[in-house]
């Protein structure tokens, strides 16, 4: 059961929701993006970037697997699609384990490196552009994050 869900009905709304939950991140925290292709993973972690004071355009690493950006907090974007069916490791714990925030799409392509805990937002996609998150804490650190953006919707 996700701890809570929301809807949102245009892009820019999810990244708000993204933005504001980017103002509750700590450094080595991990998020994991599910959603089919086009759910609004990148859109998500776009809204994140700017939450975390990064200048810079973000897209998708789907071909370079990861994308480091400076900002408040350094900002780690994964998108780990091609790595199904890999047991490939670009050295994760070194990000999981570092001083920024990692976001990663695709994750459970990665289960076996990724940590302990980490805070999954799952989005899926309604009728138009509606969209649900729900977000499922892996721990009391996320729970909290997660109640603390709760409240603000
Ligand atoms: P993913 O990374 O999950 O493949 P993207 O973020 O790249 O998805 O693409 C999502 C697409 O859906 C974008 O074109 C975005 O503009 C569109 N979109 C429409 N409505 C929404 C919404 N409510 N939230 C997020 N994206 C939306
Ligand atoms: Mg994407």
């Amino acid at each position: 059961m996700a701890d809570f869900q929301l809807t949102t009905y245009t892009d820019g709304e999810t990244q708000h929701v993204a933005e504001r939950l980017a103002t509750l991140l700590k450094p080595g925290d991990v998020l994991t993006l599910e959603g089919e292709l086009g759910a609004g993973k990148t859109t998500f972690a776009k809204g994140l970037a700017r939450g975390l004071g990064v200048k810079r355009t973000v897209n998708s690493p789907t071909f370079t697997i990861i994308k480091e950006y400076d900002g408040e907090l350094p900002l780690y974007h994964m998108d780990v699609y091609r790595l199904e069916n890999t047991d490939e490791d670009i050295g994760f714990d070194e990000y999981f384990n570092g001083d920024g925030v990692c976001v990663v799409e695709w994750a459970h392509f990665i289960e076996d490196y990724l940590p302990d805990a980490y805070l999954t937002i799952s989005i899926s996609c309604g009728d138009n552009d509606n969209r649900v998150l729900a977000f499922f804490p892996g721990n009391d650190h996320y729970q909290s994050i997660a109640a603390e953006l709760n409240g603000w919707w």
